[in-house]
């Protein structure tokens, strides 16, 4: 056995133990009640979004059973139609050939599901919205293609707008500006006082770019000052997080408890029991989606249990500080009054436990007149093998969009754009002027790191508001920088 080869056997069972110690841990933590969730009640107007069909069922099915059932009114959004999974189009037509044609039909047949399952649920057509947005492409609209001036083509319709003869808008263009608009004039249309949608540590993009857009709607809507937005009660569901839920299959008699790392971030999490009967037909509603059990069924059961859980995550501000506060050094003692803004589980990624140093355990931001601060704490000292990114993203209003990206490299001592870093420890501080962010209302937030192009961890996306009273002036904000933004990367 050469040395490369006993390192990599090494590598390999020490990936395989750390993956073995997640699955061990969200095992155990399944028996870990949480917290019990307040039930829907007469009068309530809950409105889900989906990033897929199905996910409104393996999510929510049990909820809006419960909410139908207490006189509640659910209406249910799916944002794409599940066009692009080409293993299940392959199923479902016997084929290997999958054509625009075919995907298009088969998203038909999905929406079809949708119908059944939700009709099971108490959920009648008139109260479904097909968004009709391309799947596998919602990360793409909210970090790549923005405008009208610069379309996403899907792989799967072969357009770059919507083909659907139902989409919520006729011929939608493929576009994070347009999504955008749909999912504001849905909610003010629907006028909810609650929200159910993906949480934003959910692994697929779609899911959390589902949760960036509806979570952007709302707080356009409430810097609009609509009273009803400022109400809204929101609550993430979750359907993709590593081998979670475990154990895998259709066991009813086990408890659902959210992954054990997602147990210690800042989400707070609920369980909604379900009578046996709900239960009963949020298990006969997975079944619907034939096209997704044919490819998948031992994953949509194990959504059919007694409960569903439910994260709620803290309201974040960003605190105003005197200038000359704080000091971009890598010292965080000036940050002593300053509450952390984002906490990010730790110890999630098989990646992350070899690399302690890119593991981000907490993100601090403030900001004075001039500058944004931004501290980040990682469980380990920073290694100069990783590189660190914060992305920044403020959205003011539908059209107009500004981003925000540094990475750093310590090894070389270079960041992507001339702003003030350092590093102590296991602190990294950096600072960005308000005039690069050109910010109205609010700042959505990522922290990824990476070695060699391996994600070691990556956060959330994260909406923060400045508070009221230290909004930014409101300078005027150009159209869309999105192709401009790719300059500072
Ligand atoms: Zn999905």
């Amino acid at each position: 056995m050469t040395v490369m080869s006993i390192v990599a056997t090494g590598t390999l069972l020490m990936a395989l133990a750390i993956q073995f110690k997640i699955h061990l841990a969200n095992e155990w933590q399944q028996y870990n009640p949480v917290t019990s969730a307040q039930l829907p009640k007469k009068g309530d107007s809950i409105l889900v979004f989906a990033p897929h069909s199905d996910d409104e069922t393996l999510g929510c099915a049990g909820m809006i059973g419960t909410a139908e059932k207490a006189g509640a009114n659910v209406h249910v959004a799916l944002i794409t139609n599940g066009d692009g999974f080409r293993v299940a189009v392959g199923r479902a037509y016997k084929t290997i050939k999958i054509t625009p044609q075919r995907c298009i039909e088969f998203a038909y047949k999905r929406q079809k599901e949708t119908l059944r399952a939700l009709s099971i649920m108490g959920v009648g057509p008139e109260r479904v919205t097909f968004f009709g947005y391309p799947d596998r492409g919602i990360a793409k609209l909210w970090d790549q293609y923005w405008t009208r001036d610069s379309l996403y083509l899907s792989r799967a319709t072969g357009s770059n707008h919507s083909p659907y003869t139902n989409a919520f808008t006729w011929r939608a263009p493929y576009c994070g500006d347009s999504l955008l608009r749909d999912v504001v004039r849905l909610i003010e249309e629907c006028r909810p006082t609650d929200i159910y949608l993906p949480h934003p540590l959910d692994n697929h993009q779609d899911h959390y770019a589902t949760y960036c857009f509806v979570t952007a709607a709302v707080e356009q809507l409430m810097a609009e000052h609509h009273d009803f937005a400022t109400k809204i009660r929101v609550h993430t569901y979750l359907v993709h997080r590593g081998d979670w839920p475990v154990p895998k299959g259709d066991h009813s008699n086990e408890p659902l408890s959210p992954p054990y790392a997602l147990t210690g971030g800042d989400t707070k999490w609920f369980s909604m029991s379900l009578t046996p009967e709900i239960a009963e037909r949020k298990r006969r509603a997975i079944k619907q989606y034939r096209t997704q059990t044919a490819v998948e069924k031992g994953f949509l059961m194990s959504f059919a249990r007694g409960n569903e859980i439910f994260g709620s995550l803290p309201d974040r501000t960003i605190p105003l500080v005197s200038h000359s506060k704080i000091t971009v050094d890598g010292n965080p003692s000036d940050w002593s009054s300053i509450p952390p803004s984002i906490v990010d589980p730790v110890d999630d990624y098989v990646m992350a436990g070899f690399n302690k140093g890119g593991d981000v355990r907490t993100i601090y931001l403030c900001r004075d007149d001039k500058h944004l601060y931004a501290r980040i704490d990682y469980v380990g000292h920073l290694s100069k093998r990783i590189s660190y990114t914060l992305n920044l993203r403020g959205i003011s209003d539908t059209d107009s969009s500004q981003w925000y990206t540094i990475s750093i490299k310590p090894k070389t001592k270079t960041s992507s754009v001339f702003t003030p870093w350092a590093y102590r420890n296991n602190v990294l501080e950096t600072e960005i002027p308000l005039d690069a962010l050109n910010l109205h209302e609010d700042l959505f937030v990522q922290v990824t790191t990476k070695l060699m192009k391996m994600t070691v961890d990556q956060t959330g996306w994260h909406g923060l508001e400045f508070g009221d009273g230290n909004k930014v002036s409101k300078a005027p904000i150009k159209t869309s920088s999105l192709p401009s933004s790719k300059a500072v990367h």
